[in-house]
């Protein structure tokens, strides 16, 4: 008999609550966490300026009403260290903590046919068996340093953001090097140009940002709020992205210009990038009304730096707005007009190599005493491969998705029986509010194996067709739209070598939802059940 009935590996939102809702299943589980904390992204990202760039309304559990109620958010975008308060309450208010084990990193999970159960080795040599292995490892865990000839010459400390010293780190007075400008880049830059005595931020590819206009929620706005909270996470459920937004509903291009200018600067204003980019209903399916955004966008850049070169080349031309993930700053722009900061090109001269002072491109060279990499993840795929997953016959799952990941419904992959990804590669996950769709796994997952025992199955496995045609169906949505115009690590183009497959599932999380439960109506529909 295994050990437990559900291994998960991870705890952070997802592993949180696998833990929690298969408990309350009356199954029997055990999580492996890496970390020395729970919270997964919000443990390991604890850099200066890190912030959710969902709502605290929108960005949290929905399971317990009575957590919601209880819980109060204390700004409008959380912060890291209140997200991983947050996490840290409901694993006490849920008496998690037993079945959690941290500090143990799972290095591998082989499928014994012969035992029908998961083999789970972790790094302390330990085996255990589970008849379920759900991996809730999250999608942006794989963290990535560019090879850079000489970085292991480098005199100073260098991190990557998401290893950032939990004891912090004194960047005060330091000429500090920042590569890479993506949401987290542009988070941090702002809180390091507040300290350093010199920024300098390499940018190969300039991005897209729009304002958060963050605040402190208003206490009398959250009692209203929470009075109507049941139906407000109903409609978030049905939603597109995993977040109730009023959008105009209307296509850009059959409006007049004047009056789409006013609707985004209105948006603009009230800050958040999904209500901004989903102000009109053709601005991610048509180029020419993705257009007018992003020169919207441009022109408020314009604004705010005041030397129209720079400004120039803080001038995203180069993918459609909201192709890449659209980044959330207050700050980031107008940092550019502090003295002690300086952007530096490395798309027309190249970084060239570290040395023990700093930092070569093919241009010049810079004096450093810190150099911080936010230069992304192996999204996706990489937090799952870098395990050593074995599903029948011993067949590696990094080999299987050589060509790039497949699955069924982002949840299953063919020839991995009983084994269940938490917002895996096929599903809205990263284009969603996370916490939704996580949630929406996690229960689809709780009751797909309610179901095995309630109809006398043990086993459940993904069918190769099924696989195929749902992945043809999430490349076809993906092509409908401007999102793979963008070199974005949505499609891995950021992973040297990496295959070229767009990952997420476009189809709306609502849809999205209705699809897994039609599944889960006839009889898990596209799944081989057996004993
Ligand atoms: P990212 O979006 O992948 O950005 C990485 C940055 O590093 C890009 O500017 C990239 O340039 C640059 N880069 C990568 N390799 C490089 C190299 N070899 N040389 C020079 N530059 C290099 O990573 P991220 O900023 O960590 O964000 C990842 C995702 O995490 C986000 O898209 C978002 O989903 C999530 N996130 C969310 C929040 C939030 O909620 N506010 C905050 C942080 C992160 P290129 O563009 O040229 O490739």
């Amino acid at each position: 008999m295994a050990d437990v009935d559900v291994a998960v590996v991870g705890a952070g939102f997802a592993g949180i609550y696998a833990v929690h809702a298969f408990r309350s299943a009356g199954l029997t589980v055990r999580a492996f966490e890496a970390g020395s904390g729970i919270g997964g992204t919000w443990f390991w990202n604890c850099y200066p300026g890190a912030r959710c760039d969902v709502e605290s309304k929108d960005y949290s559990y929905s399971f317990s009403p009575e957590l919601e109620q209880e819980w109060s958010w204390s700004e409008r975008y959380p912060a890291q260290p209140e997200v991983l308060r947050y996490l840290n309450h409901v694993a006490d208010r849920f008496g998690l903590w037993p079945f959690i084990q941290l500090n143990t990193r799972v290095t591998g999970a082989t499928w014994d046919s012969a035992r029908s159960e998961w083999v789970v080795t972790t790094d302390d040599g330990a085996q255990r068996t589970a008849r379920f292995c759900v991996l809730a490892v999250g999608c942006l865990s794989a963290y990535q340093v560019p090879s850079l000839p000489g970085l292991e010459s480098f005199a100073g400390p260098w991190y990557h953001t998401s290893r950032w010293p939990r004891a912090g780190m004194d960047l005060t007075g330091q000429r500090v090097g920042l590569i890479g400008t993506g949401s987290t880049g542009i988070q941090v830059a702002p809180e390091i140009a507040g300290v350093a005595s010199q920024l300098y931020v390499f940018q190969r590819t300039a991005n897209f940002s729009v304002p958060n206009r963050n605040r402190a929620i208003d206490p009398e706005w959250e009692r209203a709020f929470k009075a109507n909270y049941r139906s407000y996470r109903k409609q978030a459920q049905e939603s597109f992205l995993g977040v109730p937004l009023t959008g105009t509903g209307r296509p850009a291009l059959a409006e007049p210009a004047e009056q789409i200018q006013r609707n985004l600067m209105e948006r603009w204003q009230a800050g958040g990038g999904m209500p901004f980019l989903g102000a009109y209903t053709d601005v991610l399916v048509d180029r020419a009304a993705n257009d007018i955004v992003a020169e919207f966008m441009r022109d408020r850049i314009r604004e705010a730096v005041d030397d129209p070169q720079l400004a120039e080349l803080l001038s995203p031309r180069a993918f459609p707005v909201g192709a890449k993930r659209l980044c959330q700053s207050d700050d980031y722009f107008a940092m550019f007009n502090q003295p002690n900061v300086t952007l530096v090109d490395i798309r027309t001269a190249p970084i060239d190599s570290v040395y023990p002072g700093g930092l070569r491109t093919s241009a010049a060279s810079y004096e450093l005493d810190a150099l911080v990499f936010a230069t992304g993840f192996d999204a996706l795929t990489g937090s799952l491969t870098r395990i050593d997953v074995r599903g029948t016959g011993g067949v590696a799952l990094a080999e299987k998705w050589a060509a790039g990941p497949r699955t069924y419904l982002g949840v299953a992959t063919a020839g991995f029986p009983n084994m269940f990804m938490v917002t895996g590669p096929g599903s809205p996950s990263v284009l969603s509010n996370m916490v939704v769709s996580i949630e929406q796994h996690v229960e689809w997952i709780r009751d797909c194996v309610g179901y095995l025992g309630s109809y006398g199955f043990s086993i459940v496995e993904a069918k190769p067709s099924a696989e195929d045609a749902w992945m043809a169906h999430v490349t076809e949505v993906a092509h409908s739209t401007v999102f793979p115009l963008a070199d974005s690590w949505y499609i891995g183009a950021n992973i040297p070598g990496k295959p070229r497959v767009f990952m997420p599932y476009l189809g709306g999380v609502g849809p999205y939802r209705s699809r897994c439960d039609e599944v889960a109506a006839a009889g898990y529909e596209g799944f081989v059940l057996s004993v």
